[in-house]
């Protein structure tokens, strides 16, 4: 009995060495996030200190002590140091081609002066000998005293013999030299770019010559773009690769690409079978003002070829209007600088409610750009004339951009549950906005411009984004004009159109949960929860207890995608 016992316990202490000789049982974690603060967006566990990864997804989100258990020999432990971590960053409207393709042109963002465009043009003409065409982008209309649009001639001064074409920081002007305007074709006997009555690009010309003057608005671009040499899959792929560290340096995980095409989303499949693609890609595909079957095809083609978490189609993108710098934003009332332009509408209301009640037949989601208080009305009628006509349905059709909107409208965006799609660093206060979209408005409409808060006060959610390579892709300058609305300097002290500021919280929130419910993703992004996909970031300060005015100094020290660490810098 007595031998019989004492093996028995030398057996059990045996098994007891065993044990914490080996892992766990159960999970595993593969990275282990510890002594962080930790960010959830999760309304139920706002806050936590340690996270578990088990391989692409979240193990487990709670106290140190909680999460020891999933500590492995293998396990990646990472000590935090107290910074603070919250889920990857959702951009809502982003051009990612577009913006890739840009990072090695030149551009013009913050030149705010003649001099100052045509000494970086002419520095960027020297250093690139060998290209046969200048692109760059960026200018901003207030550089152009009185007129807000620049001329070929400071273009020709600079550069004489080779083409060069600029965008305009808002992606709806071309401006060019004389030798692009002719190697384009465009004279003063080209015709402004017409569908029916309606002109959709204009061809800028002098008033008293009639001789184009190098401005190219709207859908008059096309005049140019097709003669610029395009570029090859290759230098896609390779411009992508570039945009991806770029946006994984700023903490994007995951993307609404706001303008793209079959061709696209086959480069973001290619790098995705290549274990290169870093940021979740969603890819909306343009609408054109007839839905033809061909058209309705290619829509079926995207979604049924692209359908998980890193590629994904199923969206239609449709553009209502245009800008309110350059007049093109269809508004309600004339604008308050020049009473005979009103701005008009790319589709007729009728042909609009017909093709988006078409779409919603077949279960798309429509996301529209529309900037002035008239164009969001139009794409809101539509909406409702699909839920008039199809009932009731979880469609999360979106209005992008919503830069003026008439108050009545406000409470729709809830009542119909479309969601407001925004960029809060468009309105950043600087003398571009002063001086010409505001002054466009006028005073009247000026309390409903941007208006974040008013459209969140009626229950509308909203989700925002960059519209990169529009204004830059970092994040934290967005979040820091979402709640300040104020330049470096804290002017206005109020904030500009002070009171549609948000809170911290609420700008988060459209980064992170509102946004991936925005693209239909909210069950696998825009938190830290278990059983989500771990794009998480850990950033160099604490944003809810920094100086509102810094939040745009904020680094990101890591992020990590899928369970993957893709960009790692001081930690
Ligand atoms: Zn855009």
């Amino acid at each position: 009995m007595r031998g019989q016992l004492s093996r028995l316990f030398i057996v059990a202490l045996l098994q007891c060495a065993v044990a914490s000789a080996q892992p766990p049982t159960g999970p595993t974690a593969t990275i282990l996030l510890r002594n962080g603060h930790i960010y959830t967006s999760n309304p139920n566990q706002p806050w936590a200190k340690a996270l578990a990864i088990q391989d692409a997804k979240i193990l487990a989100v709670g106290d140190e002590a909680q999460l020891a258990r999933f500590r492995g020999p293998r396990t990646l432990v990472i000590d935090l140091a107290g910074r603070m971590v919250m889920p990857g960053i959702i951009d809502s409207h982003i051009h990612f081609l577009d913006g890739s393709l840009s990072l090695d042109q030149f551009t013009l963002d913050d030149a705010y002066t003649i001099p100052e465009i045509q000494r970086r043009i002419r520095a960027f003409a020297d250093h690139h000998p060998d290209r046969q065409w200048l692109l760059g982008r960026g200018w901003l209309y207030d550089a152009f005293k009185p007129s807000g649009l620049p001329t070929r001639q400071i273009l020709d001064e600079v550069v004489p013999g080779r083409p060069v074409v600029v965008e305009c920081y808002d992606g709806h002007s071309l401006w060019l030299n004389s030798r692009a305007l002719a190697l384009a074709g465009i004279t003063r006997s080209t015709p402004d770019v017409r569908q029916g009555d309606v002109v959709i690009g204009g061809v800028v010309r002098d008033p008293a010559s009639g001789e184009p003057t190098g401005v190219l608005k709207e859908d008059a671009m096309e005049l140019v773009r097709r003669v610029i040499p395009a570029r090859s899959r290759e230098a896609k792929l390779q411009a992508l690769r570039a945009g991806l560290k770029e946006a994984n340096r700023h903490g994007l995980t995951s993307v609404l690409n706001a303008s793209g095409s079959i061709a696209e989303m086959e480069l973001y499949d290619t790098l995705r079978r290549q274990g290169e693609l870093t940021v979740r890609m969603t890819t909306a595909l343009m609408m054109e003002p007839e839905l033809s079957e061909k058209t309705l095809e290619t829509f079926e083609e995207g979604r049924r070829r692209f359908h998980d978490e890193w590629v994904r189609g199923g969206v239609i993108k449709a553009f209502m209007d245009g800008v309110i710098e350059s007049h093109t934003a269809a508004m309600l009332d004339p604008y308050s600088d020049d009473p005979k332009l009103i701005g008009s509408l790319n589709y007729t209301p009728e042909q609009f409610r017909r093709n988006v009640v078409e779409l919603d037949r077949r279960h798309f989601q429509v996301i529209t750009h529309a900037i002035g208080d008239r164009a969001v009305r139009t794409a809101l009628d539509a909406y409702q004339a699909a839920e008039e006509t199809h009932g009731p349905r979880d469609r999360r059709f979106r209005v992008e951009h919503i830069e003026n909107v008439n108050p009545a409208d406000i409470p729709r965006f809830a009542s119909l549950r479309v969601i407001a799609s925004m960029q809060p660093y468009h309105c950043y206060p600087e003398p571009n906005l002063f001086h010409i979209w505001a002054r466009n408005v006028g005073a009247a409409r000026l309390p409903y411009s941007f208006a974040w808060h008013d459209l969140a006060a009626a229950g509308a959610k909203l989700a925002f984004g960059s519209d990169w390579p529009v204004v830059s892709l970092d994040p934290f300058i967005g979040i820091q004009n979402a709640v300040t609305r104020q330049d470096a300097k804290g002017q206005p002290p109020e904030g500009w159109v002070g009171r549609q500021k948000i809170t911290l919280e609420q700008a988060l929130a459209a980064y992170t949960r509102d946004a991936a419910y925005a693209e239909f993703e909210e069950d696998h992004t825009g938190s830290l929860e278990p059983g989500k996909l771990a794009d998480v970031i850990v950033l160099s300060q604490d944003l809810f207890s920094a100086k509102p005015l810094e939040i745009s100094q904020t680094a990101v020290l890591m992020t990590i995608v899928g369970g993957k660490i893709v960009y790692r810098s001081n930690l």
